[in-house]
């Protein structure tokens, strides 16, 4: 397989980490991208210690001079970018009723204004390559949860955007998809079981027999799926949304 430059997306920890992972076992050499640098330091560097090539790189993916200046400083540390990951989220569950104004702007400015942000950011170096792949975290929710109005419009945002870019990118070699997970163990699973007051491993079992499959989605379930809109192999698959949620979601 060619080695590329990755970027991933909230990638200390959860998901974003094992993309992160995932693509530097797969021989590409990963920018780990979060919020604080010490935090993506520490997961770029045992990527490092088990043989892979990486770096951390803190950020904020909805500030638009950050985003810029993180992706000029992969391309100086790795070499210009040619896989983007948009994986970095956050959650602001609330009823429609109680939710604040803020909450609605952080969420969609955080998922869908951090992933146009970045894929703005990169599309050039991946326009000289010839090459080029894009993946954004959607989720189940897109398809309408409660207590999620902001959440669920930003996940369905996150499909259009995945579809336009497909449309307007092809021509120059680069791909375009999402994937959508469903329940998957992470740390923001367990903020929503904290939030509402269930044992976590209630929670989780709770998950477990909802789904179809019988368990709940570990972050490298949904990291093989973003690996595989990442590889060669995947050229001519653009704008699709691969539901990874133990059953027919969507
Ligand atoms: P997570 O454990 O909460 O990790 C998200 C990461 O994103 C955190 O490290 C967080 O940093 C970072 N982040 C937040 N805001 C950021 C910003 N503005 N710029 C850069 N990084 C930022 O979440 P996860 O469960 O791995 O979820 C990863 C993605 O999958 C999200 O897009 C989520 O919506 C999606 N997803 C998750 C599930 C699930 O069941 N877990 C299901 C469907 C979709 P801080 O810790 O510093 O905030």
């Amino acid at each position: 397989m060619t080695s590329r430059t990755a970027i991933v997306t909230g990638a200390a920890r959860g998901i974003g980490a094992a993309t992160a992972r995932r693509l530097a076992a797969d021989g590409h050499a990963v920018a780990v991208l979060d919020l604080a640098e010490e935090q993506a330091v520490a997961t770029a560097e045992a990527i490092n210690a088990k043989g892979g090539k990486a770096v951390g790189v803190g950020a904020d993916v909805a500030d638009e001079a950050a985003a810029a200046a993180a992706v000029e400083r992969v391309a100086a540390e790795l070499g210009p970018p040619q896989i983007l990951v948009n994986n970095a989220g956050i959650l602001r569950d609330n009823l429609l009723f109680k939710m604040s104004a803020g909450d609605w702007d952080a969420v969609l400015n955080v998922h869908l204004r951090g992933a146009f942000l970045m894929s703005r950011a990169v599309q050039s170096s991946m326009v000289d390559a010839g090459w080029g792949r894009i993946v954004n975290l959607s989720s189940t929710s897109a398809l309408g949860n409660r207590g999620q109005a902001n959440y669920a419009a930003a996940k369905a945002g996150m499909q259009g955007l995945t579809k336009t870019l497909a449309i307007e990118l092809g021509r120059f070699g680069i791909t375009a998809n999402a994937v959508a997970p469903g329940f998957i163990e992470t740390e923001m699973t367990k903020a929503t079981a904290d939030r509402i007051g269930v044992p976590f491993a209630d929670f989780l079992a709770h998950a477990a027999k909802e789904a179809p499959v019988g368990r709940v989605g570990q972050p490298e379930d949904v990291a093989a799926a973003v690996a595989y809109f990442c590889s060669e192999d995947a050229g001519f698959v653009s704008g699709q949304v691969l539901y990874v949620a133990g059953g027919p979601k969507a």
